[in-house]
């Protein structure tokens, strides 16, 4: 069974751009969070590769978005760089024009200093790496206070990666009412834990591979 975006609660400019982006139909895992997203659960979404995760947490937490208010609301931590210019990129992509809504990459292995100049001209939404955001935080050029969805992309290789106490330390600095929306391949025990120490009342959403 297909479903199509327009019968989720998105406002006529963000379903007229998916139409333009060819986004005709929500993908499955799309179709099972995108609604309980939508109302600010907490998901836990797992899915495997190329199945259309990332819209998934980028329509969810533009919708959280105040494109006038002028201080970073979303924050995504994903394992590597590629990765993060990949999030950024479907995230520039799925935001509306008309809003001008400017997203930071903070990815490690590039210099800080762009970053810093970056964060500095103001961003509404963040993606990085684990260690690299930290660092932005620790030296102050990350303010969290705003935030109001924080998404764990890839969370079991983050975890493969031993990003887990960077992660933990990350999301003890943002506000305590955000959503917090967690996406993954799989789901190994390290996933359930770090679920239960920073999210709440989190929707399991699992979409089995179709053959
Ligand atoms: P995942 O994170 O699950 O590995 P991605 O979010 O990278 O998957 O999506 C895989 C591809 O599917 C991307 O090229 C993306 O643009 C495309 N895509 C995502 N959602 C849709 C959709 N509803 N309709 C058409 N293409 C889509
Ligand atoms: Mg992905």
């Amino acid at each position: 069974m297909t479903q199509s975006f327009s019968t989720l609660a998105l406002s006529p400019a963000t379903l007229e751009n998916l139409a333009r982006l060819g986004y005709r139909e929500m993908t499955p895992i799309q179709a099972a969070s995108l609604p309980p997203a939508l109302l600010g659960k907490d998901i836990i979404g797992q899915a495997k590769t190329g199945s259309g995760k990332t819209a998934a947490f980028a329509l969810a937490l533009l919708a959280n978005l105040n494109p006038r208010r002028f201080a970073v609301q979303s924050l995504v931590l994903c394992p590597t760089r590629e990765l993060a210019d990949q999030v950024t990129a479907e995230v520039r992509r799925l935001a509306r024009a008309e809003d001008n809504i400017k997203a930071v990459t903070l990815s490690g292995g590039v210099p800080l200093r762009g970053q810093t100049t970056s964060l500095a001209h103001g961003a509404h939404v963040v993606v990085g790496t684990p260690g690299r955001v930290l660092d932005h935080l620790d030296r102050g050029n990350l303010q969290l206070d705003a935030l109001n969805t924080l998404v764990l992309d890839e969370a079991d290789r983050m975890l493969d990666m031993g990003f887990v106490d960077d992660i933990a330390k990350v999301a003890r600095q943002c506000p305590p009412q955000r959503q917090t929306l967690l996406f993954s391949a799989t789901y190994p025990e390290g996933i359930a834990k770090l679920a239960a120490q920073f999210m709440r009342e989190p929707v399991m959403v699992k979409v089995e591979a179709q053959h």
